[in-house]
């Protein structure tokens, strides 16, 4: 056994809470990897809605889940997470959300996640997680803006009320390079 790095972490713990036919959210589409692990495992009678700032990763995604036979389950949507609650039906219930925080490799480096924005969209999905469901958080703040950003959100995170939500921090503390640190608060 080899202990997972926090993104393939985030996987082995949305595979023990998601189920075919549920709704959940992918915050940060980017290139599409987490939208279409959701996609797949909710299954052709659940739902994914995906939101990023830049259309060129939605539209490599759109691309992907059309040849993956994905395309049904899914709502791609072009605006800011922090908006996200506009975006959903009323009374969506969802099991899982996960954020990929920080910059998309290989594209602007300048387009990142922020604190004041991550938070608002963390609290907006934390309003309509079923009990058991998960936010899933996986951070990288190597790079300018990101530290900033891990600052507050440690803060929040720390500030959740413990009867409601239990937060786990799950992050390699040997590593060099400012490794990525995962948070899964789960609604109790
Ligand atoms: N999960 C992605 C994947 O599988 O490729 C990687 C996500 S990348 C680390 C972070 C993404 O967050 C970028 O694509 C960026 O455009 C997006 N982003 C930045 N601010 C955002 C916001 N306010 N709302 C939604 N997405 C945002």
């Amino acid at each position: 056994m080899n202990l997972e790095s926090a993104l393939r972490y985030s996987h082995t713990l949305l595979d023990q809470v998601v189920q075919p036919g549920d709704t959940v959210i992918d915050a940060t589409v980017g290139n599409g990897n987490d939208t279409i692990y959701l996609a797949s495992a909710v299954g052709k009678s659940g739902h994914v809605y995906g939101f990023d700032v830049q259309s060129a990763g939605l539209e490599a995604t759109k691309t992907q889940l059309l040849l993956t036979g994905l395309l049904n389950q899914t709502t791609l949507i072009h605006d800011g997470h922090e908006h996200l609650s506009n975006h959903l039906p009323e009374d969506t219930q969802i099991t899982a959300a996960i954020f990929n925080l920080g910059y998309l490799p290989g594209s602007d480096k300048s387009v990142i996640t922020h604190a004041k924005t991550t938070i608002s969209a963390v609290e907006q999905c934390l309003k309509i997680l079923q009990r058991g469901g998960l936010v899933i958080l996986v951070s990288y703040y190597g790079h300018p803006g990101g530290k900033d950003e891990l600052n507050h959100l440690q803060t929040f995170l720390t500030k959740l009320p413990q009867k409601e939500f239990q937060v786990l921090n799950y992050q390699f503390m040997n590593q060099q390079n400012d490794p990525p640190i995962l948070f899964a608060i789960q609604k109790r």
